[in-house]
């Protein structure tokens, strides 16, 4: 068994029946829609495809919806790119919009940059493969001298050095992918640079406007969030390690020390977290990741990420199938580690609820009895949610009727989902073990833990523990 999650990002390499289904046995827990790519109408039909390969196959698959954000980008050319070579001058006109630019000068969608910037500020292009200094500004343009050339295609984006540019999180495009969200019943939305708490409220706010109940993931991108890394995983349901605009925004030197605390904060404050960007890039051309590649991911791993994330190697990649494949393999071999099944109990805690004093008794009994299971019966899932916050090495099964749930932890470190019935017998706990004798979770002998309400199918009412041996016809232990 797996524990750590795999998002596939959607592309044109992968948004076919026959590929979607097969990237699903390959054991996709959530596919990624990139709200930058398409209008409503391709992100609906990307859902409606990743669902039905998903119900096929008899897996439950969750769906993240990543909004585009402030991604500030740079305008058309005429020839569709300029070679830039180092001293040469570039001049960023907030005033030409998408007119094709020529000579040495290019529009930009962000008309604030002339404010936001001073001179001396290193501008960033393509991820950094091509940087400028700011040597003036007017009301209107950015006037650039180039540092690093190469050759500058339509479109790429552009970010300051150090961050600190003002634009807002949610632009008028995202707040109708919102919509959209909820439209699709999207499983998670992600912020793309969210600078804090009220970047989070905000797009809740939205979203449960639209009825959509969506979790939030703030993706720490920019300078900013990474000092709010703590309000932000305690008002959003996760948070993500973007690395590529993170990198380009802190320096790439920054990236493994940001990395580590922003799993640390998470841990801490049980955010979900996700690891994401460049994990095994080479595997866009190649059938193998590079050592390099396969140790980023197992570091991930050691390090408790909940999920990793596939972006160009699905979206448009030559294998989609053998990149998740690739990456399915080299998490279960970091997963043997003791360090990533040695639970992180103390004794000294206090839980904040009855569900999270149930949920951490669980985690105790199974871990301390070796039984073979932890079979959390949920109606929101808060429960698995506070068990995998622990990094139990015990599987825990959340049993559910409710769909949206188990599309939910599909995202939750060490949790797989399980369509059960509350009402299902007299007996639920035995019920349950039953299901997961059915489902090949467990066999005959093996001690689950189960945890339960006694009003079956009512959310947040989890207050009871039955340990349960499979196969014995009274349960009893
Ligand atoms: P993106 O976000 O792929 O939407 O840019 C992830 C990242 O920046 O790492
Ligand atoms: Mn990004």
């Amino acid at each position: 068994m797996r524990r750590t999650k795999i998002i596939a990002t959607l592309g044109p390499a992968s948004q076919d029946g026959p590929v979607l289904e097969a990237m699903v046995r390959a054991g996709v827990d959530l596919v990624r829609i990139n709200a930058a790519h398409g209008d409503r109408a391709h992100i609906e039909s990307l859902a409606r495809e990743a669902r039905a390969a998903a119900s096929r196959v008899g897996r439950d698959v969750g769906v993240l919806l990543d909004l585009a954000g402030p991604k500030i980008r740079i305008g058309r050319f005429r020839d569709g790119a300029l070679t830039l070579a180092e001293g040469d001058r570039l001049v960023l006109d907030t005033g030409l919009g998408d007119t094709p630019g020529d000579g040495g000068r290019v529009g930009v969608n962000y008309p604030e940059l002339p404010a936001d910037v001073r001179p001396g500020d290193r501008l960033l292009l393509d991820d950094g493969q091509l940087v400028l200094s700011v040597t003036a500004t007017t009301e209107t343009t950015v006037d650039c001298r180039v540092e690093t050339g190469g050759v500058l295609s339509d479109h790429k984006g552009l970010n300051r050095q150090g961050g600190g540019l003002s634009a807002a999180c949610l632009t008028a495009k995202d707040r109708d992918d919102i919509l959209t969200a909820a439209a699709i019943g999207a499983d998670y939305v992600a912020l793309s640079f969210a600078r804090d708490a009220g970047d989070v409220r905000e797009a809740r706010r939205l979203l449960q406007a639209a009825g959509s109940t969506a979790g939030i993931v703030a993706k720490i991108e920019r300078a900013e969030a990474l000092a709010n890394v703590h309000e932000l995983c305690t008002t959003a349901e996760g948070v993500m390690v973007a690395r590529g605009d993170l990198a380009v925004e802190i320096g790439d030197w920054e990236l493994a020390g940001a990395q580590k605390r922003i799993l640390r904060v998470a841990h801490e404050t049980k955010a979900v977290v996700i690891t994401a960007t460049q994990m095994m890039e080479s595997m866009v051309h190649s059938p193998v990741p590079t050592r390099a590649e396969v140790l980023d991911v197992a570091n991930a791993v050691l390090d408790g990420t909940d999920a990793v994330m596939l972006s160009a190697e699905s979206a448009v990649g030559r294998n989609p199938v053998r990149a998740i494949e690739a990456m399915a393999r080299v998490c279960v071999g970091a997963e043997q580690e003791r360090i990533t099944t040695r639970p992180r109990l103390r004794g000294d805690e206090r839980w904040a609820s009855v569900n999270e004093a149930l949920a951490m008794a669980a985690v105790y009994a199974a871990s301390g009895l070796g039984a073979r299971a932890i079979a959390a019966l949920t109606e929101s899932g808060t429960t698995a949610l506070l068990c995998s916050r622990v990094r139990t090495g015990v599987p825990i099964y959340a049993l559910t009727r409710n769909a949206r749930t188990r599309a939910r932890v599909t995202l939750m470190r060490g949790v797989v989902p399980v369509d059960f019935d509350p009402l299902a017998g007299p007996d639920v706990a035995r019920e349950a073990v039953r299901r997961l004798l059915a489902v090949g979770a467990v066999t005959a002998g093996d001690l689950v833990v189960v945890t339960r309400g006694d009003r079956g199918g009512v959310a947040g009412g989890t207050n009871a523990l039955k340990i349960v041996r499979a196969g014995e016809e009274d349960g009893a232990v």
